[in-house]
C-alpha cells in the first residue's frame, strides 16, 4: 500500500516544526498569490457518534465537512498541518480546498480560522494566535459571530454557508413579522386620534 499521504500540499509550502516547538505549521517556500490553492485535505469520513471516540490527536488534525461529518487524515501528512489563527491568510474553497485569501510572502505561515469549517464542540481551545484580533477562545459557535461572517464571506465551507444563509432567512422573517406587527398596531391606535378632531 501507498504511504502517500491522503492530503495535497502545494509544493509551494512545507510542513515543519515551529521555531519555537509549539507544534507544527506549514510555510510558504514561495510566494503564492490571493485565490491560489495551497492544500486539498484527505482522509476517512467519520459520523459524529464514531468520530468522538478516535484518539484526540486524530481528532484535532481533523476537518468537518457536513453538518456530523469529519475528515480524518490518514495518512497523516504536511497538509495536515493546517493551523487556526483569528487573523488568517488562507480559507476554504468548498469542502476540502484551502486557498490563500491574500498575497502570501516567503516564511510566511500559513493559517486559516477553524470557524470556516467548525459548528460542533469537537476541537474548543484557548487560543494562543497572537493576532492583534484574536477573540482568546475558539469554540464551535464562532460561525455564528456577525464579524466573522463578514470578514470570511466566500471562504465558509458549504455546510457552515448554508447555516448562516438559513440563520440570515430567519432573522429576515422575524424582522418582517415585527414590522408588520407594529404596522397593525398603528393602525389600531390611529382610529381613535381621528375620532378627537
Ligand atoms: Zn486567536
Amino acid at each position: 500500500m501507498s504511504k502517500q499521504p491522503s492530503s495535497y500540499l502545494s509544493s509551494k509550502l512545507e510542513g515543519r516544526l515551529k521555531a519555537d516547538k509549539s507544534g507544527n505549521s506549514i510555510f510558504a517556500l514561495k510566494p503564492i498569490k490571493k485565490g491560489e490553492l495551497i492544500a486539498v485535505f484527505g482522509g476517512v469520513v467519520y459520523e459524529w457518534e464514531t468520530f468522538i471516540h478516535l484518539p484526540e490527536r486524530e481528532r484535532s488534525l481533523c476537518l468537518q465537512v457536513e453538518d456530523r461529518h469529519f475528515l480524518v487524515p490518514r495518512p497523516i501528512g504536511e497538509g495536515d498541518f493546517v493551523n487556526h489563527s483569528c487573523n488568517p491568510n488562507a480559507g476554504l474553497s468548498g469542502q476540502i480546498g484551502l486557498v490563500a485569501m491574500r498575497d502570501i510572502q516567503i516564511g510566511e505561515e500559513v493559517c486559516f480560522d477553524y470557524a470556516m469549517c467548525d459548528t460542533m464542540p469537537y476541537d474548543e481551545f484557548d487560543c494562543l494566535c497572537g493576532a492583534p484580533n484574536c477573540r482568546r477562545r475558539v469554540s464551535g459557535n464562532d460561525w455564528q459571530r456577525p464579524e466573522l461572517q463578514k470578514r470570511y464571506a466566500g471562504f465558509f465551507s458549504p455546510h457552515v454557508q448554508r447555516r448562516i444563509d438559513a440563520q440570515k432567512a430567519e432573522r429576515r422573517a422575524f424582522e418582517r413579522a415585527m414590522r408588520e406587527k407594529t404596522r397593525s398596531y398603528a393602525g389600531k391606535v390611529a382610529t381613535p386620534s381621528v375620532a378627537f378632531k
